[in-house]
């Protein structure tokens, strides 16, 4: 049987963007952030984080920092009652450091790797499924990836939409304040169905 999955942006979605977390003591997980995920386990869809971290093809930090602020994230919504079924990074960038960091790979949004990654491990029927994010780089992984898409306000999304959106070459399928109303909305519009 095939599951529908809700891909999460991390930084500006999940957690306040404030540059490269290259410490877990910058992460600030958004207060709604646990009343989202518990949204999407209490309805049955797998709630899978998807985040760029070309801070360690930049050499800014170490590979095993994701891991150490990932474990503080999933510590802290565990505590809100909340649970990541996973969670996927790239942490390459084409042009930038050394390999193996400095590679064209396939999973740095929008390019649909890790989207892809996790259909295969979790098999999940990708039409059924949605991207949230606060950039156009996640409205276009989505796209690419074959997954609906939902912008938030929050993080970059407020001025990405308001100054950048007429150029935009795709459009978003759902625009919300941010993940919480998000979520609502995806789980609304799909037990409608
Ligand atoms: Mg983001
Ligand atoms: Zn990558």
């Amino acid at each position: 049987m095939t599951q529908r999955a809700v891909f999460i942006d991390r930084d500006g979605t999940l957690s306040e963007e404030v540059g490269y977390i290259n410490h877990p003591s910058r992460f600030r997980l958004f207060p709604y952030a646990g009343a989202a995920i518990k949204q999407l386990n209490k309805h049955g869809w797998l709630a899978i984080v998807t985040t760029n971290q070309a801070g360690v093809a930049r050499g800014y930090f170490a590979e095993e920092m994701i891991a150490t602020v990932h474990e503080s994230m999933t510590f802290q919504l565990e505590q809100s009652g909340a649970r990541l079924d996973a969670i996927y990074y790239c942490a390459h960038h084409p042009s930038v450091g050394e390999p193996p960091y400095r590679f064209d790979c396939d999973c740095r949004k929008p390019r649909p790797g890790l989207i892809s990654r996790a259909a295969g491990d979790f098999k999940i029927d990708l039409s059924q499924s949605w991207m949230v994010g606060d950039r156009y780089s996640d409205v276009e992984v989505a796209r690419n990836a074959g997954v609906k898409s939902a912008l938030v306000l929050s993080g970059y999304g407020r001025g990405e939409w308001e100054n950048q959106s007429s150029n935009w070459k795709h459009q978003p399928d759902l625009v919300a304040e941010n993940l919480l109303e998000a979520v609502a909305a995806i789980v609304r519009q799909t037990s409608a169905d």
